[in-house]
């Protein structure tokens, strides 16, 4: 009785990672080049480095010094 139910949740566990996983997916697609802030072309020397950058390195150092400043 126990193992079935042990099964069962492995599966249900197995099934919330994968969904987890696409999830993740299609949030971290490639860049398209532009970034999202301010509408300029992301360098691509940025791009060689990080290929999923979705910011360019002006609006990515600005939201990382508010990334930080919520942490503290
Ligand atoms: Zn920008």
């Amino acid at each position: 009785m126990s193992d079935i139910a042990d099964k069962g949740s492995l599966v249900e566990e197995q099934q919330r990672t994968q969904a987890l996983l696409r999830h993740q997916g299609r949030v971290r697609h490639l860049s398209t080049g532009i970034c999202q802030e301010c509408g300029e072309a992301i360098a691509p020397s940025r791009l060689q480095v990080n290929a999923y950058a979705q910011r360019c390195f002006e609006c990515q150092s600005d939201h990382e010094k508010k990334e930080r400043h919520y942490r503290v």
